[in-house]
Parts: structure tokens; sequence; C-alpha cells
């Protein structure tokens, strides 16, 4: 894929992405749509929305469907993989489990993550806490690990990780029916409270005691947006922006949930259309 340089990658495809992607598909840009989950199983939840004008109490899950099916209409590259990276150089390198693109300009449309960081999380990134098994896992071969899971993505990440650690404890934060496919893992009811280490992870703390690990996989369905990429500048959890939606980063583009509140369907579907034309503004620019 790497040999095809999209004009705009827009990551996540909530209401935020899906109206990025459509203005950009009808400004005739190419178009890199990547979702890694349902299109917003969060908006999908909501028994009625009442405030979206012009479609007064239309259940999230038909509100949902009518913004994917006019966007993808408008023929964008859904991409049904999770960025795990971003890159910035002359042009944009996304990294996802298997595959990497390039892109001339990104908007991050990534929602806001459902649980806050975890003390000690941040510190500890790249040193034992991971967002990824497939990318990662491999480094904690025979080694105790741990999986917070706030999504079913997880129980895939603690099987293949049960192949290859010695210990795996999967802590979900939902409620799951899961079967583990190996006997390496072990199921924990707990709140996980704080990642321990100082240079590297040596443990996590729970309510329901103390594990000793060396690494820990945090799988939720946003993950912190300086995950993604680092130098990205922050308001507390919410990626700063302009009121271009421009971040400090040149080219990168923020909308939506993940910019701060109010969270809603219409302001991340505003922010959406002003970040893609402000991302077309500045390929134009570089012209
Ligand atoms: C129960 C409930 C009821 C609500 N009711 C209303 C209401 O009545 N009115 C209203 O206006 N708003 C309501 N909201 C809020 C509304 O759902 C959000 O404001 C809106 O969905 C935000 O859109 P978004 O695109 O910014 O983020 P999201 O909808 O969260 O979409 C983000 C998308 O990005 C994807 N993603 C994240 N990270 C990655 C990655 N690294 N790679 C690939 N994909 C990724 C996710 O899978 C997700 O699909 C409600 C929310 C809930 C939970």
């Amino acid at each position: 894929m790497a040999d095809q340089i999209f004009d705009v990658a827009i990551i996540g495809a909530g209401p935020a992405g899906l109206s990025a992607a459509l203005t950009a598909r009808v400004r005739n840009k190419n178009v890199a749509l990547f979702e890694h989950m349902d299109f917003s199983p969060k908006l999908q939840k909501a028994h009625a929305i009442n405030n979206y004008p012009g479609l007064p109490a239309t259940p999230g899950k038909d509100l949902m469907k009518q913004f994917v099916d006019h966007a993808l209409a408008a023929g964008p590259t859904l991409i049904k993989e999770k960025v795990t990276n971003v890159f910035a150089g002359d042009t944009f390198t996304l990294l996802t489990p298997n595959n990497t693109y390039e892109a001339k300009t990104v908007v991050l449309a990534i929602g806001v993550s459902n649980s806050a960081m975890l003390n000690g999380e941040k510190d500890l990134v790249g040193k034992g806490v991971c967002y990824c098994a497939t990318c990662d896992g491999m480094l904690y071969r025979d080694k105790p690990v741990a999986v917070i899971a706030y999504t079913e993505e997880g129980e895939h990440d603690a099987d293949f990780l049960g192949e290859i650690c010695p210990v795996v404890y999967f802590i979900p934060q939902y409620k799951t029916e899961y079967q583990p496919k190996h006997p390496t893992i072990q199921v924990l009811k707990a709140r996980p409270q704080a990642v321990l280490g100082t240079d590297e992870v040596t443990g996590l703390t729970t309510d329901a005691g103390e594990l000793k690990v060396d690494g820990i996989f945090i799988l939720r369905q946003s993950d912190p947006a300086e995950t993604l990429l680092p130098e990205l500048a922050m308001d507390g959890p919410f990626v700063k922006v302009n009121r271009d939606q421009a971040t400090n980063v040149p080219g990168v583009y923020a909308a939506g949930d993940c910019t701060g509140k109010p969270w809603q369907i219409a302001r991340a579907i505003g922010e959406g259309l002003t970040a893609v034309l402000n991302a077309i503004g500045y390929i134009d620019s570089k012209k």
C-alpha cells in the first residue's frame, strides 16, 4: 500500500471522520478512511437522538447507518484497521498492525477515550505499556503480561498472547462470556489502578491486588491521541486545536470528541468539515 500516497488520511469513522471523508471526496481528494471497529459503536448504542437537525427521534444505530452509507458512497478507501502510530515527515507514515500507509495530511477523528489513562501509563508507553499485541506482542515472549480490555478486541489479543507468554492476566472492563483459548490465560474481575515501574513496567496494581508483569496491553475504543503521535500538543486529555482545527503539527488536523466538549454529533460533523477543508488548503499551499 505504501506505493500510493493518499491526499488525506482520516483516522476514525464516527460522525467527525465520516463528515471529513465526505467533504474530501466532494473536493475530489484521494482519501484513506481508517476504522478499526464498527463505525462509532458509542453512538450506535444511543437509544434515540433528538438534537440532530432534520432527523428527530432517530436511534443512534440508524443515524450512523445513514452517515456511513452517504460517506462511503462518495468513494473514500475504507481501511478496516487500527492506526497505531503516525510519523511526520515530508509526508505522513501511518502504521497499522500489519501495514504501512502514506498520506499528505492527517485528520484525527478518533473520538474520546472511554477511560482515563492509568496512573503511570503515560511515562511507560513503549517501555512495557502497549496498545497492540500484533505490533508488540513478540517483545514479551516468555514473559508475564496483563491485557486490560475495554472492547472485545482485547480477547483476540489475549488469545494471541496466550500462545507466547507463560501467564496472561485478562482483565475485561465490560461484560463478557469470553472463554480463553489457552490455559495460560487467567480472567480476572478487577479494576486496574496504576502501572508500576520507573524505567520499565514491573507490575500493575488493581483493586484485587498487585500483579507482577513485564508488559501491559491496553485495548480501548480510542487510544489517547498522544500515543499515536507523541509530539501532539494536548490540552488535558484533548487534542489542542485552533479555529481551523489545526494541531501544533503542520498538516495534522483534529475533529470531534477528541478535541474536547461538548461531545455532540453536530459539533463533530462541523469540525470534520472544517478540519478537512483546511487539510486540503494545506496540500494546496505546498504545491
Ligand atoms: C449513549 C450515548 C448517547 C449519546 N447521545 C447523543 C445525542 O443525543 N446527541 C448528540 O449530539 N450526541 C450524543 N452522543 C455523543 C456522540 O455519540 C458523540 O459526540 C459523537 O459520536 C462523536 O463523534 P466522533 O466522530 O468525534 O467520535 P466517535 O463517534 O467516538 O468515533 C470515533 C471512531 O474512531 C474509531 N477509532 C478510534 N481510534 C482509532 C484508530 N486508532 N484507528 C482507527 N479507528 C479508530 C473508533 O472505532 C470510532 O468509530 C451520545 C453518546 C453516547 C455514548
